[in-house]
């Protein structure tokens, strides 16, 4: 029964309804057993948005929820667990527990289990308890059961959607680790790292192509590749919110400085000696910062290095970089530049503007 239940709740629904139209003006004698089952049966169609209304602290781990039992002044979840598909639950730390929703909800409310039923068939809408002291069918509005429904394939959509997110994620950071072990030693002749006037800082390549290591959690999550040519992409469908590259040795620094871009942040650290920080793009800034701001000693200073866009419309280097400081304790600093008639919009354009300078 209970996997017809899971692979057929729309049928569910429908036997939840066709036994009314059995019952009506025929006054059967009725099974309060079986109509409390009905009606756990019906619940478990919802039982995701059911669950956060009666339980609203409660997360969900695959197919269970956990939330705290407020029956016992409980504050951290970890020991009452609800599947969302069977309806069964039990607390382990007080040996509670039973086979369907109403069942619950009658221990949640300490009601007898009729009770929790009619209050279950109320909220969904579909008819309650028939026959015996509780007769009664309830009648909700079609619109209100649509809504429910919606609720609930929305949660199921979502969590579908974020597993497969998960799935794409984990599977581009599997490609980065293998990708990472078929790399080697950057030349420092490599032709971008002469183009940018960098040293390599431990990046590495394949082939032509330079390899930028990303990490989140310390872990390798993805690889920025860079093309002679400058040409840069991430791995598909890696993850690049919250991860970052690392120039220098970050831990037990003074400060550290955030950037966007590799180049702009191997220059900082050649010329200021200080770890650096890369976000790969102006978009993933901010995530970093809070990164840094969460994982770094109050004392270590962040420095964010913004990129001048001065020749886009709304300058989003800069843009993201003043939302940043204005969000968190980041001091900011950017690049003026002196130079004429060149197109620089970086830390390490202007280092090379400099020094072209400096020998005209
Ligand atoms: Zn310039």
């Amino acid at each position: 029964m209970r996997v017809a239940i899971q692979n057929s709740r729309i049928d569910d629904r429908q036997q939840c309804d066709s036994q009314v139209v059995k019952t009506e003006g025929a006054r059967p004698q009725v099974d309060i057993v079986s109509e409390i089952r009905r009606i756990a049966t019906c619940a478990l169609q919802f039982s995701e948005v059911l669950l956060k209304e009666w339980l609203p602290d409660g997360r969900l781990k695959g197919r269970e929820y956990w939330p705290t039992n407020p029956t016992r002044g409980d504050r951290t979840p970890g020991s009452f667990s609800i599947n969302t598909e069977t309806g069964q639950w039990c607390d382990f730390a007080s040996q509670d527990g039973g086979r369907d929703l109403v069942g619950l909800l009658a221990y949640l409310q300490g009601v007898q289990q009729s009770i929790a039923a009619q209050m279950i068939a109320h909220r969904l809408g579909i008819p309650g308890l028939q026959g015996g002291s509780h007769s009664r069918t309830w009648c909700a509005p079609k619109a209100e059961i649509r809504a429910l429904e919606l609720k609930c394939e929305g949660a199921r959509r979502r969590r579908y959607l974020e597993a497969e997110a998960r799935r794409v994620r984990n599977q581009a950071a599997h490609r980065a680790r293998f990708c990472w072990r078929q790399t080697v030693t950057a030349s420092a002749d490599h032709a971008y790292l002469r183009a940018k006037n960098v040293k390599p800082h431990g990046v590495r390549q394949i082939g032509e192509v330079l390899v930028v290591p990303m990490y989140k959690n310390g872990t390798l999550v993805n690889l920025q590749k860079i093309w002679p040519d400058g040409t840069k992409r991430f791995l598909a469908g890696g993850t690049v919110k919250g991860s970052f590259a690392t120039i220098g040795a970050i831990h037990e620094a003074g400060h550290v400085f955030l950037v966007e871009g590799w180049s702009t942040g191997a220059t900082i650290h050649e010329i200021s000696g200080h770890p650096v920080v890369v976000a790969m793009n102006c978009g993933n800034l901010l995530p970093v910062a809070r990164v840094l701001r969460s994982r770094l000693a109050p004392n270590v200073g962040v420095v964010l290095a913004a990129d001048n866009d001065r020749f886009t419309l709304k300058n989003p280097g800069l843009t993201a970089a003043c939302e940043v400081a204005r969000t968190l304790d980041v001091r900011l600093v950017w690049p003026e530049f002196p130079c004429k008639g060149c197109r620089c919009t970086d830390f390490n354009d202007l280092a090379a503007c400099l020094r072209v300078g400096a020998v005209l």
